[in-house]
Formats: C-alpha cells, sequence, structure tokens
C-alpha cells in the first residue's frame, strides 16, 4: 500500500546521504557567467525545461547564482543580454549541504526554510597531495530528490 511505501520511505531518509541521492555536477545543466541569451541559448533552456539554471565562473565547480527559467520569459534573443546583467539583477543566493548530510535532515531544511528548494552538495576533497583539502562541489540536490525517495517512486512531472 502507499502507506506503507511512504513510511518505510521515511524510515530509509535517515539512512541516506545527499551524495547518495543527488545529480552530480557532470549532469547538471548550467550555464556560464560570461554567456549570453542568444536565440541558441534560450532554446537549449526551453528544450532542458529545468526551472532552475545554476550560474558558473569560469569552472563548472564554481557555481555563483541561480537564475530562475520564470525570468526569462521575456528576454528577446535579438537583444542577446548578457547572462552577467540577469545574475545581478536577481543577485539569488546558492545554498549548500554537506555530502554526508541525511536526508531527513535536508528534508527538514527544505521545509523550516524561505531559502528554496535547491543545494549544492559540498564535498571535503582530501586527495589532492599537492595541496590542502578544500571544498568542493559535486552535485546538487532538490526537495523533489527528497520527496521521491520518501514516496519511493519516481515523480512524473507533469
Ligand atoms: P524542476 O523544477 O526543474 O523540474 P525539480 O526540483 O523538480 O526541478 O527536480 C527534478 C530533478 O531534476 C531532480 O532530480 C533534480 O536534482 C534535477 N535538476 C533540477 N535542476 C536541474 C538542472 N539545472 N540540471 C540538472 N538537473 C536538475
Amino acid at each position: 500500500a502507499d502507506e506503507v511505501n511512504i513510511i518505510s520511505g521515511a524510515l530509509e531518509l535517515k539512512k541516506k546521504t545527499v551524495e547518495d541521492i543527488m545529480t552530480r555536477i557532470e549532469d547538471i545543466f548550467m550555464l556560464p557567467l560570461e554567456g549570453e541569451l542568444d536565440f541558441e541559448t534560450l532554446n537549449e533552456i526551453r528544450k532542458q525545461g529545468y526551472s532552475r539554471i545554476p550560474i558558473y565562473d569560469v569552472e563548472r565547480k564554481n557555481i555563483v547564482t541561480i537564475l530562475f527559467t520564470k525570468d526569462l520569459m521575456f528576454v528577446d534573443p535579438d537583444d542577446k543580454i548578457p547572462l552577467k546583467t540577469l545574475a545581478q539583477f536577481y543577485n539569488n543566493p546558492c545554498y549548500y549541504v554537506f555530502s554526508d548530510t541525511t536526508l531527513d535532515i535536508v528534508f527538514k531544511e527544505f521545509k523550516e526554510s524561505q531559502k528554496g528548494h535547491m543545494a549544492f552538495v559540498q564535498k571535503i576533497n582530501t586527495t589532492s597531495s599537492d595541496r590542502d583539502p578544500y571544498c568542493e562541489t559535486t552535485g546538487l540536490v532538490t526537495l523533489e530528490d527528497v520527496i521521491e525517495e520518501l514516496i519511493q517512486a519516481e515523480i512524473v512531472d507533469e
């Protein structure tokens, strides 16, 4: 029954971490801060269909802000507006969680915060011998990812 699935899903939240369910950085649809909203880019945004687009500066791991697709609705491709202009105008903040955070904790944070329902996953990288351990972005997680675990079924977006 659905109830049984939801209860067992809820119990599983404590056992899984954001790293287990995140969308990995290489799979994130993001755009460069130095880019512009020309016809091709707007077309790609439409094709990808995500409601939020991370914006990175130089390196994909260096995500600096998020743009909401709904805010791009009236952008004219002929204007070729620089992404930087919109990024500075909206100035949407990014939120972070550590990779080992369990899903019950992120779920609570998503519910309680006014921060929006996307967080970037941070991991301490200790593998490189020629530098000190450092924090790096390895993926993103949204409320939808957590709810999917909760109900243990794929949510099909209508
Ligand atoms: P949307 O509102 O764009 O449909 P959701 O928050 O419903 O996004 O998340 C749906 C799935 O898509 C989740 O697995 C989430 O991790 C992933 N996702 C969200 N935004 C992006 C993006 N820009 N690039 C790649 N995956 C994304």
